[in-house]
């Protein structure tokens, strides 16, 4: 094993001071936990990574928000998603994923579009709620086409205690759609893998009760097969879930239903 260059760590650790050095003395303190030079021969790098994200303070990873945006709801190609704080969250998840569909962007699909209620200091005093029921209604007169919204809260959201639940059930019946609501703030979990089980726990909760409506009133238009198969998880990152689904048609499976990747609500 080829000894560690004792220059080389050095160099690397002046580094890591140097970027610490950017931050205020609070944040440099919690930051110093997850930044460390690896030194070959040693197992253990030193760095904490199992711990929530901090509002504000970037991770190494994808923060729940990112898990709900990016991952989950992002591919669902006609509805509109609100990336709802701060217009830097967006970095995590706009245009960063292929999420291919087919379709018109900006007529009836958005997927590689960006939305946002761009917070200022002014909604973080006074809250959101209004500018979140004025941009839904923005959404509805300058893309009729879409099928529904979805709110997905950053870290402010959750700090100042805005009712998204609330606007979203009074938007949704003003429009007519459905608005999903997602308490998807990055503070919530160590990962974005909580922020992918908020965002399937909201279909649950939001989507799933709309089935069983229109099941009960006989206006489902749909006539269920012996062979019928749906195709869930895969979010069609570069085309896989298409190519998923021609292998399951090959073998004679009827795919009914493909979420998220390429998939609409309605
Ligand atoms: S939602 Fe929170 S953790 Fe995620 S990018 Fe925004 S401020 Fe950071």
């Amino acid at each position: 094993m080829t000894p560690p260059d004792k220059n080389l760590v050095e160099e690397h650790q002046q580094l890591v001071e140097e970027v610490l050095q950017a931050y205020p003395e609070k944040a440099r303190k919690k930051r110093t936990k997850h930044l460390n030079v690896h030194e070959e021969g040693k197992s253990d790098c030193g760095v904490k990574s199992n711990i929530k994200s901090l509002p504000g303070v970037m991770t190494a990873r994808g923060c729940a928000y990112a898990g709900s945006k990016g991952v989950v709801w992002g591919p669902v190609k006609d509805m509109i998603h609100i990336s709802h704080g701060p217009v830097g969250c967006g970095y995590w998840s706009w245009s960063g994923r292929r999420n291919y569909y087919v379709g018109v962007t900006g007529v009836d699909s958005f997927g590689t579009m960006h939305f946002t209620s761009d917070f200022q200091e002014r909604d973080i005093v006074f809250g959101g709620d209004k500018k979140l029921v004025k941009i839904i209604n923005e959404i509805e007169e300058l893309f009729p086409l879409n099928n529904g919204v979805s709110i997905q809260s950053e870290c402010p959201i959750g700090l100042i205690g805005d009712d998204i639940e609330a606007v979203a059930k009074k938007t949704s019946k003003e429009i007519g759609k459905p608005v999903i609501p997602l308490r998807c703030e990055g503070f919530r979990g160590v990962s974005q893998s909580l922020g992918h089980h908020i965002a399937n726990d909201a279909i649950r909760d939001w989507v799933f009760p709309k089935y069983d409506e229109a099941k009960k009133n006989n206006s489902l238009d749909f006539e269920p097969g012996p062979y019928d198969v749906a195709l869930i998880g895969d979010y069609n990152i570069g085309g896989d879930a298409w190519s998923s689904r021609m292998l399951l048609e090959e073998i004679g499976l009827r795919v009914v239903a493909q979420w998220s990747g390429d998939s609409a609500i309605l």
